[in-house]
């Protein structure tokens, strides 16, 4: 039996509940952007030529995923593939639709990039996992990164704009499907203060438009351009002090799973104070209470001083953004 690249039980804060969640990735073709410089998810894919072959090894995983978790007892699943979920030349349609039978009854968040956002689509699976028990059964998450499209494109190289963004929650909406947004805190080539303006910005710019937005503070993950900048000494990913003062004074509620926080390659302080400031995010992202990364930052350490410094001291590095 094929495994999914990962699988795990957890729980999730959804409209002021607190549900048990599965969160699953999926092996499967591979996103077809595939350039993302930060991203090593990408490399992660079969290279099966026929369809067939691939749905088979697709509908294997979902067996694997029926056959080793109870759920019935789980609401809300989580489905990543490392590119997108509705993209029909990355997951075959017949996969598609065997998660909405499977999955049928819950609250689905399904990650696909914009241009695979397409009512119809979207309106089918809906209807195939819809029981009435829930008021808006399928939300579509997006990468969007930051609202922000001269750092989507030149930091990122992401491949869509903010309006191909807004194209898609069109189409969404259209379906009755919610929207989720995914940004990304500090990418490549940014001063510590620029990505702290840039998450600002773009928390402000979404929040009207998405219903839920996640914060993923960025992590060095191996075999990326990011890696490479990073051995280098020119990146570092962002100080857990930037991540608390964002989810602090967001406008509204964002949750945010600092992966690697606390370690070199993920967000992270002086390896003093992280661990309590880790926790706290992660308890505030399952209660919206904000007195807890209250509680850290006015908590202090040493460190914070550096943090400081660095906001208001640190250069570009005037690296050409163009070859
Ligand atoms: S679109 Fe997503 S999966 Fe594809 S390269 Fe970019 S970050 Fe990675
Ligand atoms: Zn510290």
């Amino acid at each position: 039996m094929e495994k999914p690249l990962a699988c795990w039980k957890g729980n999730d804060y959804y409209k002021g509940d607190v549900l048990p969640s599965l969160t699953i990735i999926l092996k499967t073709g591979g996103c077809r952007h595939n350039r993302c410089r930060m991203c090593s998810y990408r490399l992660e894919r079969y290279t099966e030529r026929t369809e067939d072959h691939l749905a088979s090894l697709l509908l294997s995983q979902l067996d694997w995923i029926s056959a080793r978790y109870a759920l019935d007892e789980i609401p809300m699943v989580k489905i990543y593939t490392s590119g997108s979920f509705f993209d029909a030349g990355e997951v075959p349609p017949v996969v598609v639709d065997a998660a909405a039978g499977l999955f049928r009854g819950k609250v689905v968040i399904a990650e696909t990039r914009p241009e695979f956002v397409e009512a119809g689509r979207l309106e089918e699976f809906q209807a195939r996992i819809d029981t009435g028990e829930w008021k808006t059964p399928l939300t579509v998450a997006m990468g969007l990164e930051t609202t922000n499209d001269f750092i989507r494109e030149k930091c990122i190289d992401k491949g869509f704009s903010w309006e191909d963004f807004l194209a898609a929650v069109r189409e969404a909406r259209t379906a009755g499907a919610g929207v989720k947004a995914y940004l990304l805190h500090k990418p490549l080539f940014l001063t510590e203060q620029e990505a702290l303006l840039d998450m600002q910005q773009s928390i402000r710019t979404v929040s009207g438009i998405a219903d839920l937005v996640s914060m993923n503070p960025c992590t060095v993950q191996r075999h990326t351009e990011l890696e490479y900048y990073w051995k280098l000494g020119a990146y570092r990913p962002p100080y857990l002090w930037s991540v608390l003062s964002l989810l602090i004074s967001a406008p509204v509620f964002v949750t945010c799973d600092p992966v690697g926080g606390g370690r070199s390659r993920g967000p992270h302080n002086c390896g003093k104070c992280d661990h309590d400031i880790v926790s706290a995010i992660r308890d505030f992202s399952l209660s919206n209470d904000r007195g807890l990364l209250k509680d850290v930052f006015e908590k202090g350490c040493s460190c914070r001083d550096e943090w400081e410094y660095v906001l208001s001291r640190e250069m570009p590095y005037s690296m050409p953004l163009t070859r």
